[in-house]
């Protein structure tokens, strides 16, 4: 049973998140890197990443940019099997990382930056937005290999060239507003 006063990495991270200690139960099934929209930017998958923390691979877990990468869309947390609360143990394992001094300061803050402002500009993300504000400053290679994928996506409709925005924008942007105001930031 994990305790907050282990000095293992992995207890500590299931004892410091809500319904953490389910992580033990991880069956490595890897359902939550087959949904994540951030893997490809990931250096390990959430399987992998926790993989490495059962293996007390402390110092690769946390110097991984797989938190930082994770945008919280909670896909990977209702498709668990396990109901294990992926997103929220990324939150910890983030905490983990800024307090051994591992802050990461090269790609995952504008590539926050950018979600964040689509959310709060249209409600959702803008996938081709992303990819031409952020993956072709820090990833212009794989932007050139994903280019193919990109048409086709177009092609099908699945990938719109200008963004959507939602029906009750006003209603989210009240609630990203106290949610704010909640975290102790200006408005
Ligand atoms: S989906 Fe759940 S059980 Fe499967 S690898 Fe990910 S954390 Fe483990
Ligand atoms: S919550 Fe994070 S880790 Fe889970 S699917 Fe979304 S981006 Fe990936």
């Amino acid at each position: 049973m994990a305790t907050p006063s282990s000095t293992r990495l992995l207890d500590q991270v299931m004892a410091e998140t809500p319904g953490g200690e389910t992580l033990i139960g991880c069956l490595q099934c890897g359902t939550c890197g087959g949904s994540c929209p951030s893997a490809s930017d990931m250096d390990s998958t959430p399987r992998r990443l926790f993989a490495m923390l059962m293996a007390d691979m402390d110092e690769d877990v946390l110097t991984s940019n797989t938190p930082w990468f994770c945008v919280s869309c909670y896909y990977c947390t209702v498709r668990c099997p396990q109901d294990i609360p992926i997103t929220d143990l990324m939150y910890t394992l983030k905490q983990k990382a800024i307090q051994a001094g591992h802050y990461h300061q090269d790609a995952h803050a504008p590539f926050s930056e950018s979600f964040i402002g689509y959310v709060e500009q249209y409600g959702r993300s803008f996938e081709f937005g992303l990819a031409t504000r952020f993956q072709l400053v820090h990833h212009p290679l794989a932007t050139v290999r994903k280019g193919g994928l990109g048409f086709q996506m177009l092609r099908k409709g699945r990938l719109h060239m200008t963004p959507q925005k939602i029906k009750n924008m006003p209603q989210l942007s009240a609630i990203l507003s106290k949610a704010k105001q909640l975290a102790g930031q200006e408005v």
